[in-house]
């Protein structure tokens, strides 16, 4: 489980997503499936907010020491992007 507060700590995983683009589905609002297109190799993240502070944790072994890894990255962009539409329809 990692906190996402330190952007600068995802910044290596952001950039990995960004050329790797793996496929992020919805399994529900703050739980998805990242799945890298060239291996297929399926992760689940979770994303939460505790106290206010937000976490994500992932399945991948990278995930699993707590380190910041590219399908974290990937799904929190999704899940920041949903977040934005439901702040949207609910406005
Ligand atoms: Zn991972």
């Amino acid at each position: 489980m990692i906190q996402l507060t330190i952007i600068s700590k995802l910044e290596n995983a952001i950039n990995k997503a960004r050329v790797c683009k793996p496929l992020v589905r919805v399994i529900k609002f703050g739980s998805y499936t990242v799945t890298n297109k060239a291996t297929g190799a399926t992760y689940i993240v979770e994303c939460e907010k505790r106290d206010g502070k937000r976490f994500a944790s992932c399945t991948c072994k990278a995930g699993e020491r707590g380190q910041a890894c590219y399908h974290v990255a990937a799904a929190v962009s999704a899940h920041l992007q949903i977040a934005v539409e439901r702040a949207v329809l609910n406005f």
